[in-house]
């Protein structure tokens, strides 16, 4: 049961949680919201499958991936608010999941501000499609009893208590952190996590081209790099994948020539 909206300008605002890319994994909420939408923008991540679902939606893409040019959040929050005080139904949509690493607390505010009717509709972020993708729990009876969505962003930095989730015992999920490999490793490693915690990198979950590499917390910088993965990836740290991580480990060695790496798979 969804909580009324506020009475006030026309026009309704979805931030909406495209998934992490099989389209099959968006829910039939927002697929009946792009069906009705006037007006969709759009993430790069949330992948260009998904648009076949609104075509007669005006499509703005207001992409901003790591290194790429970027439209400014000014930009896309303003549009939001003169879209939806125009009288259109607009839906933003945003890969993965709408409430983590999206900045949706912003425009939330900017809507809010601006006194404009809207609802949050949840996707499956990237962190889930990659435990599906490795077929793993993220958690265990006897050594995982939560886990963290953080991101790798300043990880050389403070902002993070990379101490305390290095002692945690919870599983890390991090995203955004093949860029910054070096300085998790550095950062974890400090903090008291040992150098073999096994680590899991999902590229591209949920998706045609997804792949994983299996590394462990002293040499995931080397095997990123050995095996070029690329953004977007998801890195699954912690003792409740070592079962798996050595079951791809074992798959791999079987796979490739005795020169390579032990610890590289491919799924
Ligand atoms: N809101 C999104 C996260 C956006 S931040 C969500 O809930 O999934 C962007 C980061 O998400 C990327 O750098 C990468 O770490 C991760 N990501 C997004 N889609 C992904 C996918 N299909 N596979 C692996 N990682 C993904």
């Amino acid at each position: 049961m969804n909580t009324p909206h506020p009475p006030g300008k026309p026009g309704n605002v979805f931030l909406v949680g495209a998934g992490p890319g099989d389209i099959e994994l968006l829910t039939l909420k927002a697929a009946r919201l792009l069906a009705l939408a006037d007006v969709v923008l759009v993430d790069d991540l949330a992948g260009s499958e998904v648009l076949t679902l609104c075509p007669q939606a005006r499509v703005v893409h207001v992409g901003k991936r790591g290194g790429c040019s970027s439209t400014p959040q000014s930009f896309i929050e303003r549009l939001l608010v003169r879209e939806a005080q125009a009288g259109h139904t607009v839906v933003r949509l945003k890969g993965g999941d709408v409430s983590l690493f999206g900045r949706a607390s912003e425009e939330i505010a900017a809507l809010e501000t601006a006194g404009i009717a809207f609802e949050v509709v949840p996707g499956v972020t990237a962190g889930l499609a990659a435990a599906a993708t490795l077929k793993s729990s993220l958690t265990h009876r006897d050594h995982a009893h939560g886990v963290a969505f953080i991101t790798a962003h300043g990880a050389e930095g403070a902002e993070i208590p990379w101490q305390a989730l290095a002692q945690s015992a919870l599983t890390l999920v991090v995203y955004m952190g093949v860029a910054r490999a070096a300085s998790l490793r550095a950062s974890l490693l400090a903090g008291g996590m040992s150098a073999d915690t096994p680590v899991i990198a999902v590229q591209n979950a949920s998706r045609d081209n997804e792949r994983s590499v299996c590394s462990t917390l002293r040499a995931m910088e080397a095997d990123f790099a050995a095996h070029a993965l690329q953004s977007p990836a998801v890195l699954v740290i912690g003792e409740a994948v070592r079962e798996r991580a050595q079951q791809l480990a074992d798959e791999q060695m079987s796979r490739v020539p005795p020169a390579a790496s032990p610890r590289q798979a491919q799924a």
